[in-house]
């Protein structure tokens, strides 16, 4: 295997599937068998799980919500999405445990990151929950700092889309894909990976990240052994 430590970020919306709101188990469990194929060869996975699947708090200012509050709900969000993925993985018999950036002790553990880089070592998958904890970011900051906490090798986004294009390619037939790029030219052509924050925190620590396509089977282990799928994102 090409990396021995990843960070996984999936995003909510991810887990809807064909839905419009929500978790599909479907998709989740499909997650799950994909997780397991990569932890089965040794690789150690730590995942954070986005929210907006279910509450955005953005979305939620936009209706005249307090944004702090909306945050708070969106990080909640998050940690139910850990649940479900947690239910998933233990499903498929791998050994997992959850840790929530804001506390709620009966349900998970408290992000500690001397046990999270225990529970790796032991070969379980680690699943962040509650984002960094704190409102105005994002679940992509926190998947930046918690991959670097963990000296992660690689941030692998998982998204529907199979790497990063030069436009739209939902939108652009003519959208030509980019098998790697530098941080310097991302920023140049303004191309949208994840948001300025997470992106800058991940070049400032010379972390790669790597966008592929999650939704088709087998994608994530190719990814893993190094195989040139998806979009490298380096210095
Ligand atoms: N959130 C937050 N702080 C964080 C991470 C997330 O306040 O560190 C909130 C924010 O409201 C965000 C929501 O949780 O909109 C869900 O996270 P995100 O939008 O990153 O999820 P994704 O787009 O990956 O599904």
């Amino acid at each position: 295997m090409k990396y021995k430590r990843i960070l996984l970020k999936l995003s909510g919306e991810a887990l809807m599937g064909s839905r419009q709101y929500g978790i599909d188990p479907e998709r989740l469990s499909e997650y799950a068998r994909d997780i397991k194929e990569i932890t089965d060869l040794g690789v150690e996975v730590a995942i954070v799980i986005g929210g907006g699947n279910i509450f955005r708090g953005v979305a939620g200012a936009m209706n005249g919500m307090d944004r702090v509050q909306g945050d708070h709900m969106g990080m909640l969000a998050t940690v139910i999405n850990g649940l479900a993925l947690q239910n998933a993985l233990e499903d498929q018999d791998v050994k997992t445990r959850l840790q929530t950036a804001i506390k709620i002790n009966e349900v998970a553990e408290p992000f500690i990151r001397r046990k999270a880089m225990s529970h790796l070592n032991k070969g379980r998958v680690v699943i962040f929950g509650g984002g960094t904890g704190n409102p105005y970011f994002t679940t992509d900051s926190a998947a930046v700092l918690r991959a670097i906490e963990i000296e992660a090798d690689v941030i692998l986004k998982g998204t529907r889309v199979d790497g990063i294009y030069d436009k739209d390619p939902e939108k652009d037939l003519n959208a030509i894909k980019f098998d790697h790029i530098t941080f310097a030219e991302v920023l140049k052509k303004g191309l949208k990976v994840m948001d300025t924050t997470a992106f800058t925190l991940s070049q400032e620590n010379n972390l790669p990240i790597i966008v592929f396509d999650m939704n088709k089977k087998g994608n994530l282990l190719k990814v893993v052994s190094g195989e040139n799928i998806g979009t490298k994102v380096n210095l």
